[in-house]
């Protein structure tokens, strides 16, 4: 029986934490020098479900379609595309100090752990409601004024260190594509409507970053610019929104802990019409997944305005030139991987007094660092070694498995059932006596445990690469 222990609730973002250091897929950032707030290493099963996760989404909005192209922009830009984009004077949230330890805090997040809803709220708003209700800092000192932080890391590049030489690490990679623009329709002269997207890393100064990856200083996201015609976008957005839930499809998360929520009028960014976010039910809260928003034709215009170079584009059909109008999906990776992880989460009490409770992610194949792991049933048969060996690496062959089947022949097999089911692999072959034709009807065959259920069959060696490439395809 699968079991989430609801009772335990409280502490499941602290066993997610610790299984992920303990079997190498995400560690604390420069964690031998006490760490650094807001990062996170990846280790060599976080950047497998990393990469997994990203290509999928690369299959499913790049190289799937014909009418996205992809990019790797720079994340380093000149100054100028953060002034013309308003980032410069107001990508900022509400930070208010303690005025005794003078740590820093989100003013919406003191104001919602005081039981108000600050949307849609105003700084003044918030400071005089801070004020009115006499809210103290976590730590119960009295606090100072609401201000607003710019939230963008400043740098200065090359040798002098004035005011032109002003650099930004990039917030979001959105402005890339902007950018680009003009170069990808010189280049491909695409017919709208048509997307750029980017994977890439982005950094921001957050106040209080928290809850493991879910809010970090550097992050990586992926995200698409779709530009379409002005009375398309309607459309646009209705079929980029299904591609989103497709995408949260192929990721294998349960569809019912993610939620749409509509932002409303005052909630949204300036230039949006229209912002739909995902939510997950992450085990601290319901939280921002994702974000989809039809930003109108304000990023052309601005970057327009601010580089002076014409960013229309010549409308056929028209026969006119136009600014066309963006709708812009934005998909967090860390987010996603915690999403993936937290819902693969599974504990499943123990049948046996005395023995401990099963911990497996229920990983999507496809999501899976590792698909198989292949053991000899015994460590000291070399026989049966070699040939576990052979049929490890006619696997490791195979171009879409290289990679994400392991060897195990450590302990016993239920010690090894017990690692590979906390890494969340989905099938274990165990190479045995009948495998090498001590019962002549089971000979090259081998059996296959599934992680979910623990059922073991016997499947002919001919088969598993077929069985294994048609789990990642499911
Ligand atoms: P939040 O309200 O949670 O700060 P946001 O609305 O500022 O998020 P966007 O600017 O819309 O986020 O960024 C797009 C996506 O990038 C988000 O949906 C999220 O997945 C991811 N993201 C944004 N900020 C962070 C962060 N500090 N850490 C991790 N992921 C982030």
């Amino acid at each position: 029986m699968e079991n989430k222990n609801n009772s335990a609730k409280d502490n499941t973002m602290e066993k997610i934490i610790s299984l992920c250091k303990r079997r190498g897929f995400i560690y604390q950032g420069s964690e031998i020098y006490g760490g650094l707030a807001g990062t996170w290493d990846y280790g060599p099963l976080g950047v497998e479900l990393k990469n997994n996760i990203q290509n999928l989404w690369w299959k499913r909005f790049v190289t799937d379609r014909e009418d996205m192209y992809g990019i790797s922009a720079a994340i380093l830009m000149n100054q100028e595309v953060w002034k013309s984009t308003g980032h410069v004077a107001g990508f900022a949230d509400p930070l208010v100090e303690d005025l005794k330890t003078k740590k820093r805090y989100r003013v919406d997040h003191l104001l919602e752990a005081n039981g108000v809803d600050p949307k849609g709220m105003s700084l003044e708003d918030m400071d005089n409601l801070l004020k009115e209700k006499k809210i103290k800092s976590p730590d119960g000192n009295q606090l100072g004024d609401a201000r607003q932080f710019n939230l963008m890391l400043k740098t200065h590049i090359g040798a002098i260190e004035d005011d032109s030489s002003i650099s930004y690490l990039r917030p979001e990679t959105a402005q890339g594509m902007f950018v680009n623009f003009k170069n990808v329709v010189d280049s491909f002269h695409p017919k709208l409507p048509f997307g750029l997207a980017q994977i890439g890393k982005a950094f921001r100064n957050e106040i209080a970053p928290r809850d493991f990856i879910f809010r970090v200083r550097e992050l990586e996201q992926m995200e698409i610019e779709y530009f379409v015609k002005e009375e398309n976008w309607a459309e646009n957005f209705e079929s980029l929104r299904e591609e989103m839930w497709n995408y949260i499809k192929d990721l294998g998360i349960n569809l019912e802990k993610v939620h749409e929520l509509e932002v409303g009028d005052g909630d949204r960014a300036h230039y949006s019409k229209r912002t739909i976010d995902f939510e997950f039910d992450f085990p601290f809260g319901r939280k921002e997944l994702y974000g989809l928003a039809y930003r109108t034709d304000f990023d052309l215009k601005s970057h327009a305005t601010g580089s002076k170079v014409d960013l229309s584009y010549f409308d056929e059909e028209a026969g006119a030139r136009i600014v066309p109008h963006c709708i812009e999906p934005s998909f967090g990776v860390g987010r996603t991987i915690l999403a993936v992880i937290a819902d693969a989460y599974m504990e499943e009490p123990a049948k046996e007094e005395g023995e401990e409770p099963r911990v497996y992610l229920k990983f999507a194949p496809k999501v899976a660092p590792t698909v198989a792991a292949v053991f000899p049933l015994l460590k000291n048969k070399p026989e049966l070694v070699q040939k576990a060996r052979d049929v490890f690496n006619s696997l490791r062959k195979d171009s879409v498995l290289a990679g994400r089947i392991a060897f195990d022949d450590n302990g016993n097999i239920g010690k090894r059932y017990r690692r590979q089911d906390e890494i969340g692999t989905p099938f274990c072959i165990t190479v045995d006596f009948d495998t090498l034709g001590e019962n002549p009807e089971n000979k090259d065959t081998v059996t296959v445990r599934n992680r979910d259920t623990g059922v073991q069959e016997r499947i002919p060696l001919h088969d598993l690469t077929y069985l294994l490439k048609d789990a990642l395809i499911a």
